[in-house]
């Protein structure tokens, strides 16, 4: 089967994991400070790394300063995590639709959502796409709210010229296997706003702090560390920070060979009129994580079961976040954001991967014109 997404792995990946192997550091030395630092370069603000893409997001919402009762408005089309991750800090969850056109959170939907409680603007570069995030940060700021973009399908991405990592108050990155790049398991936040990035670091690890001049029993003695808020433990380990540094440098490469596959479907799929390509705002500079076909005739479930008996795996990305029964079993129904819901009954990912070869890429497109009569 060919899969939707796939890591690549290189030599230089493998030494760079073994190096550390055979190091006195195995977690927390050198190697994450490295990452961090490279992914600082990437993303044009500092960053912390974390262990997953839903960890940075709970690392995220914790500082802000989330809590019980408060409002965090969330785009639905995307992976629980955007909204789950809020939901445990004990927020209130608002739902805010999606345009029709790139899937990312509409600036007017999140107009008419907004509280006098929202703290946060949760928005999703879908597919690798960047948030319109000059009226999303106005309209949180005017709020009173941070913006927190979930750029766990972008790193590497630009919008008007400036790096995802330098658009939201809070940017959340994700380096699961099948992301733009890989650290096995890993995450990170990134922020412009060094009190928001301490929180971060805190809460990664377990809320302890070590800094003699803000703890409030320094005469403890010189071992003490002491807890003024709950974290968790979120440290990646050094052994995939180093392999996290070792991506970062094919991140360019990974980012053309994935914009070059785009092009390729859209060219071979131009002419069928029962499908939408995905669209790129002026503006924006991609990182495509994604290939979302969009099926208009009705038949994206038989198109899906048709690939997969032919062996292409393809995914649907994804069910609206409140059809899930966790929030449906709080209240959520269907026909909340119709966006997000036209956008899901239509979407089908397309394989895409840096390792994904031209000829893969035409039977990939090829099916999909039999399918529909066209000819290949
Ligand atoms: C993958 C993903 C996450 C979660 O990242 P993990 O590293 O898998 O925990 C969060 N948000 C979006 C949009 C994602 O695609």
């Amino acid at each position: 089967m060919l899969p939707y997404g796939r890591q690549s792995i290189s030599d230089d990946d493998v030494a760079a994991v073994a190096e550390v192997l055979r190091s006195d550091w195995l977690t927390t030395g050198p190697a994450v400070t490295r990452f961090e630092d490279d992914l600082a370069a990437v993303a044009g603000n500092p960053a912390a790394v974390v262990t997953s893409g839903t960890a940075a997001l709970h690392v995220a919402y914790a500082a802000a300063g989330v809590g019980p009762g408060q409002d965090v408005v969330v785009a639905p089309l995307t992976f629980v995590a955007t909204a789950s991750s809020a939901a445990l800090h004990g927020a209130n969850v608002i739902f805010a639709d999606v345009s029709e056109d790139t899937g990312n959170l509409d600036p007017a939907a999140v107009e008419a959502a907004l509280t006098p409680g929202t703290t946060v603007v949760a928005g999703v570069d879908y597919a690798g796409h960047p948030i319109d995030a000059d009226p999303l940060r106005s309209l949180a700021h005017d709020a009173g709210a941070v913006l927190l973009e979930d750029a766990a399908h972008s790193i590497g991405g630009h919008w008007h010229g400036r790096p995802v990592g330098d658009l939201a108050d809070l940017t959340t990155l994700s380096f699961f296997p099948t992301k733009n790049l890989t650290t096995a398991e890993g995450g990170a936040v990134v922020s412009p706003r060094a009190d928001l990035l301490a929180r971060a670091r805190t809460f990664r690890n377990i809320g302890l702090v070590r800094d003699k001049a803000v703890q409030r029993f320094p005469d403890e003695g010189p071992w003490h560390q002491e807890v003024h808020e709950f974290g968790l433990n979120y440290r990646l380990p050094d052994l995939l920070a180093a392999l996290g540094s070792s991506q970062l440098r094919r991140l360019g490469a990974f980012r053309a060979r994935r914009a070059e596959i785009h092009t390729r479907y859209d060219a071979a799929l131009a002419d069928v009129a029962e499908v939408r390509t995905p669209v790129t705002r002026d503006g924006a500079e991609p990182a495509w994580h994604l290939y979302p076909l969009r099926v208009l005739d009705g038949r994206r479930r038989q198109l899906f079961e048709f690939l997969r008996e032919r062996g292409i795996g393809v995914q649907v990305n994804y069910v609206p976040v409140y059809w899930h029964p966790v929030f449906a079993d709080l209240g959520y129904r269907r026909g909340l954001c119709p966006n997000a819901e036209t956008y899901y009954s239509q979407q089908l990912s397309l394989p895409l991967f840096p390792d994904l070869t031209d000829a893969d890429v035409d039977r990939v497109a090829d099916l999909v014109r039999e399918f529909f009569g066209y000819p290949v």
